[in-house]
């Protein structure tokens, strides 16, 4: 397996209904930052809401 990443620098991407997203600079993982669990990545511009 991999060295396990653990995501101990990331920066903000973006921020939506009051919570932030960063993403890891060493591994490009997305995640929700209060909770740090990795979301799936998706184009919005596809998606209808
Ligand atoms: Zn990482």
């Amino acid at each position: 397996m991999q060295t396990p990443c653990y995501h101990s620098r990331t920066e903000v991407i973006a921020r939506r209904d009051g919570v932030d997203y960063v993403r890891c600079v060493d591994c490009g993982q997305v995640f929700e930052a209060e909770d740090l669990e990795p979301v799936p990545v998706r184009d919005d511009d596809a998606e209808e809401s």
